[in-house]
């Protein structure tokens, strides 16, 4: 299952709040709704709402980076659970394009619902396959980026920026989290 899709959401997300506000994703439905583009998933209406719970959710993303960072496994597992428990996945079995049936996500539920169950489920399956020290902060000290460590010897150190910055090799290849019902179904059916 790719993993690696979903996960980059959180970290987007995250992210997302390094930059001035007035160039926040979440400042406008606008913005977000660019922010997502290349996400069919998420191309759904947002309120003003969604935008308010989507910081929130930042939040509480963040901080589970911050756990990982300290090495609390109890602390990641805390706050994932949490999350996990207010933020459930609702897979539904369907067929289509005469394919037999297998589960995607249920397309019911606000962006909001769709954003958090799939990163928290995807950021709770990762740490659950390879650890709480694949999640990490960039060791620039005036950086506040978040990533995950996709090398072979867990030698990444820096934020896809500095990463490209300082030609590290090591980073994963920055792919964008490319949203399909096929991936959904993927998280979907690792966890169930
Ligand atoms: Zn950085
Ligand atoms: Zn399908």
């Amino acid at each position: 299952m790719n993993l690696a899709s979903f996960a980059e959401l959180a970290v987007r997300l995250v992210n997302s709040a390094v930059c001035e506000a007035d160039a926040d994703p979440l400042r406008s439905q606008e913005s977000f709704r660019e922010f997502v583009a290349d996400c069919p998933f998420l191309a759904v209406q947002v309120t003003p709402a969604d935008l308010g719970r989507l910081r929130l959710l930042r939040t509480d993303l963040a901080a589970v980076f911050t756990r990982a960072v300290e090495g609390s496994d109890q602390g990641v597992a805390d706050r994932l659970n949490a999350l996990l428990m207010i933020h459930p996945v609702h897979p539904v079995l369907v067929t289509h394009d005469d394919e037999p049936l297998h589960l995607h996500l249920s397309e019911a539920g606000s962006v909001t619902d769709r954003y958090a169950a799939t990163t928290v489920a995807s950021l709770s399956i990762l740490v659950g396959q390879l650890g709480v020290h694949r999640l990490g902060i960039c060791a620039i000290a005036s950086c506040n980026r978040v990533y995950i460590d996709g090398s072979s010897n867990k030698s990444r150190r820096y934020c896809a920026e500095h990463s490209l910055a300082r030609l590290n090799v090591t980073a994963l290849p920055q792919r964008r989290a490319d949203f399909t019902a096929e991936q959904s179904r993927s998280v979907t059916s690792a966890i169930s």
